[in-house]
C-alpha cells in the first residue's frame, strides 16, 4: 500500500476551527492531496485508484465523515479545478500550496436561493478596469471559516463563472456559520462578498465555464468521497461483528440470531458495493473517461448504503449504539444524501442521460 496517512486516530467530534485546520494540513502533509496530480504541480503523479487507496484508509482510522468531507472539498472544490482549468501561473503559484495542505481550499456553488438548482445563482461579477468586482451570499460553503483559497462561481455576463477568492481579498468575509449537524467536523459558513475587488488574473478558465466546471468538480467529488467513507462502513461493520458475537442474549451470542446475523450480512455488501462503484469510477478517471453516470450512480447508492448501514449498527448495539459515535454516524449520513448533490439529483442525472426528464 502506498499509503502516507494515518497522522491521528479517532475522530474529534466538538474541535474547535483551529483543531479542524490542523487535522485537514495533516492530511496534506501525509501526502493525501498529492495523489493523482502531476509531479511538475507537486502531486505523486500517481493513480485514482491509489488515491482510493488512502482515502479509504482516512476513513476507517479516523472514522470521521466530517474530516472526509473537508479533505475532498479541498481535493474536488480546489485543487483539481485549478488542475484542469488553471493558466500556467495560478497552476506554478497556488497548486503547490494546496497539495502540500499550507493552504486550504473548497468551492462555493449553493447560495440561500440555490442549492440543487445552481441555475439560479445570484452572485455576481462585474468587469471593472484590470479585474472583477463580485457581490452575493453562498452559504454552506464546507472549510470557509479555514480556507484560504475558495473557488467562487459567480454569473459573469448572464453565465456562471469561476473566481478565485482569497480570506483576505478586499470586500470578502469568510464566516465561521451557519453550521449544520451533519459531518460537523468540517468546517462551514458563508461567504459574504459585498464590492469584493480582485485582479482579472484570478479568474478561473474562461469566462462563462462555470457550468463545465461546477459539473465536472461534482463528477469527482462524488465519485470519490464515498472511498473514504467507505472506510467508515468497515469499521461500522467490524463493531457490528464484533459486538454480535460477545453479545449474550438468552444465553446465546446475538450473532446467533438471523434478524441479527442478515442485518450484518447487508452491512457487508453494502461496504463492498461501495468499493465496486468507486472502483469503476477510479478505473475510468484512470483512462481519461468521462463518470457522469457513475458517479451519479456512486453518489446516491453509497449515501444510501452509509445510512442504512449506519441506522443497522446502532440497531444491533441497542440503546448503547444511542450513546455517541454510532448514533452521531447517523447524521452524517443523512448530511451525506445532500452534500454534492441529493440523491433525488442524482437519479435525475441518471434518468437525463438515458434520455429522460426535462
Ligand atoms: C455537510 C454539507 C456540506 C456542504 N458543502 C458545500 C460546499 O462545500 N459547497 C457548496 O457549494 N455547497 C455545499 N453544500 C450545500 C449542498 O450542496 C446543498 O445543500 C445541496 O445541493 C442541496 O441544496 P438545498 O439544500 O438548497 O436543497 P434544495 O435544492 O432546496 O432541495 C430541497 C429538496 O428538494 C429536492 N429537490 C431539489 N430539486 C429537485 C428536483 N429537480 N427533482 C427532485 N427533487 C429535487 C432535493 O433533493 C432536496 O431533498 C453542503 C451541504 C451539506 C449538507
Amino acid at each position: 500500500m502506498s499509503s502516507h496517512y494515518i497522522p491521528e486516530i479517532g475522530p474529534a467530534r466538538g474541535q474547535s476551527t483551529d483543531e479542524a485546520r490542523r487535522r485537514l494540513k495533516q492530511c496534506g502533509e501525509a501526502g493525501l492531496f498529492r495523489h493523482a496530480v502531476a509531479k511538475e504541480f507537486g502531486g505523486l503523479g500517481d493513480s485514482f485508484e491509489e488515491l482510493c487507496r488512502d482515502h479509504e484508509l482516512l476513513g476507517k482510522q479516523t472514522r470521521d465523515p466530517g474530516l472526509v468531507l473537508a479533505a475532498n472539498a479541498h481535493i474536488w472544490g480546489a485543487v483539481f479545478p485549478l488542475l484542469r482549468f488553471g493558466s500556467e501561473s495560478q497552476k506554478r503559484d497556488f497548486l503547490p500550496k494546496l497539495v502540500s495542505g499550507e493552504w486550504i481550499g473548497g468551492h462555493a456553488i449553493t447560495e440561500p436561493q440555490a442549492g440543487s438548482d445552481t441555475q439560479a445563482m445570484q452572485a455576481s461579477a462585474v468587469a471593472v478596469g484590470d479585474g472583477f468586482v463580485l457581490n452575493g451570499c453562498k452559504r454552506y460553503i464546507t472549510n470557509t471559516p479555514i480556507a484560504d483559497l475558495l473557488v467562487v462561481y459567480a454569473k459573469y455576463e448572464g453565465a456562471i463563472s469561476a473566481f478565485l477568492v482569497f480570506h483576505d481579498d478586499l470586500g470578502v468575509s469568510f464566516a465561521d456559520g451557519p453550521t449544520v449537524q451533519g459531518c460537523a467536523t468540517a468546517t462551514m459558513g458563508d461567504i459574504d462578498l459585498s464590492d469584493c475587488l480582485i485582479p482579472s488574473d484570478r479568474l478561473l478558465g474562461k469566462a462563462g465555464m462555470g457550468n463545465i466546471m461546477i459539473h465536472l468538480a461534482l463528477e469527482l467529488e462524488r465519485a470519490f468521497i464515498f472511498s473514504g467513507i467507505a472506510g467508515v462502513m468497515q469499521w461500522q461493520l467490524d463493531e457490528a461483528v464484533s459486538f454480535a458475537r460477545t453479545r449474550q442474549v438468552k444465553g446465546s451470542a446475538l450473532s446467533d440470531y438471523q434478524a441479527i446475523s442478515h442485518r450484518i450480512a447487508e452491512m457487508k455488501l453494502r461496504v463492498e458495493t461501495v468499493r465496486l462503484w468507486v472502483a469503476k469510477c477510479a478505473d475510468h478517471c484512470d483512462r481519461n473517461k468521462r463518470i457522469t453516470v457513475e458517479s451519479a450512480a456512486t453518489k446516491w447508492y453509497a449515501s444510501e448504503a452509509f445510512l442504512s448501514s449506519s441506522l443497522d449498527t446502532v440497531q444491533v448495539f441497542g440503546t448503547r449504539g444511542l450513546e455517541g459515535e454510532h448514533v452521531a454516524l447517523v447524521q452524517d449520513a443523512m448530511a451525506g444524501r445532500l452534500f454534492s448533490g441529493s440523491t433525488e439529483i442524482q437519479k435525475n442525472i441518471i434518468a437525463a442521460m438515458l434520455g429522460m426528464g426535462s
